[in-house]
């Protein structure tokens, strides 16, 4: 198999490595997943049983590989990491669940993307700790049958919608990540500035926060950068300086980026505020529609600016008002 399929994500130049929570206790917000899977660990725990199989998911960044990770350390058994599309052939997924030790997290992210033929080999797999493999081709081809260890698979999707209906049904433990409030994100922005050693008052330390997306990697990645403008700083960061050292990244009062900003303005200018479809967005904007759906939209619905109906994408009253435009007087949400 590929030295790729394993642990694609903890490279050491991983910039979020050093600002993971290592504990359930540790992890901010999430409460009703974190209250859950508390329940869940301690139950196999204490009856010594592997955890069940959890799938989460969830926009990017809001911390799905982070709790993967707490998850196996608060079990206290060993995590693997892949990814679906790096798991080329079944043969590569068949090498790492028999490498698991008993118990073991196997953790695969954009479990979405599993090739079919991978994905089956997963179903007795998750279900009945057992390996269906065939060995030779054509007429004298055979199926054996290998027993794994018990183990916990841990997915984890940024769209539920795209996990094909036999895979989430054999996750006992489905758990959805939502954006995080600014007080939450306060916290991540607070501990992270103590762990990168970077004086920052509670106002700037919310200034951050507000205009984070609800997404505590863009936290993480905007203090960095605040970080970078403070070099050479004395006086710990405030308000005034986090704003214009997000100002300077191009990052608004509501946290929107520039490509945020490009979409909007495509629906107001080009489309007089929708509805349009998404393919079409896609297309106007040069990007995947993937990356639309997936990173793009979801904040943008969460705050209104947007609506998704039947018809297609609609910019919403907070959407004209954050243009600086006036909405149609037919508009009603
Ligand atoms: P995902 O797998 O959902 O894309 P990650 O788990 O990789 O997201 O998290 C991205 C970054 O955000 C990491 O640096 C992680 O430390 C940080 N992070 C995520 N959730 C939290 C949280 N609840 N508290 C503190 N930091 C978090």
């Amino acid at each position: 198999m590929t030295s790729a399929a394993i642990n694609p994500r903890c490279q050491p130049d991983d910039p979020d490595a050093a600002l993971r929570p290592r504990a359930l206790d540790e992890f901010v917000g999430q409460a009703a997943a974190r209250d859950n899977l508390r329940v869940f660990i301690d139950a196999a725990r204490s009856r010594g049983e592997a955890l069940d199989h959890v799938l989460f998911h969830g926009p990017p960044g809001l911390g799905k590989t982070t709790l993967a990770q707490i998850v196996a350390r608060e079990l206290g058994v060993g995590f693997r990491a892949t990814s679906g599309p790096v798991i080329a052939k079944a043969g590569d997924l068949a090498a790492l669940l028999t490498n698991l030790d008993p118990h073991d997290v196997l953790f695969i992210d954009e479990i979405h993307r599993l090739a079919p033929a991978v994905e089956e080999i997963l179903y007795p797999a998750m279900e009945d700790r057992a390996l269906d493999l065939m060995i030779g081709e054509g007429p004298s081809a055979r199926s054996v049958r290998i027993d794994l260890p018990p183990f916990t698979l841990v997915g984890a999707t940024t769209r539920a919608g795209l996990v094909t209906q036999p895979l989430r049904d054999r996750f006992g433990i489905p758990l959805r990540l939502i954006f995080y409030t600014v007080e939450e994100l306060f916290r991540v922005v607070t501990r992270a500035a103590g762990l990168l050693g970077l004086a920052l008052t509670d106002e700037g330390a919310r200034e951050i926060a507000a205009r984070s997306r609800g997404t505590p990697r863009i936290a993480g990645r905007l203090l960095r950068r605040v970080r970078d403008f403070a070099a050479g700083r004395t006086a710990p960061v405030d308000a005034a300086f986090a704003d214009s050292a997000l100002t300077r990244l191009e990052v608004d009062r509501l946290g929107l980026d520039a490509q945020d900003r490009r979409y909007l303005w495509m629906i107001a200018d080009q489309y007089g505020g929708g509805p349009v479809g998404v393919e079409t967005l896609a297309a106007g904007l040069s990007e995947a529609r993937d990356t639309l759906e997936d990173v793009v939209e979801p904040y943008l619905i969460q705050t209104a600016l947007i609506a998704r109906t039947a018809r297609g994408r609609m910019l919403g009253k907070a959407g004209w008002a954050h243009l600086g435009l006036k909405p149609p007087a037919t508009l009603t949400p």
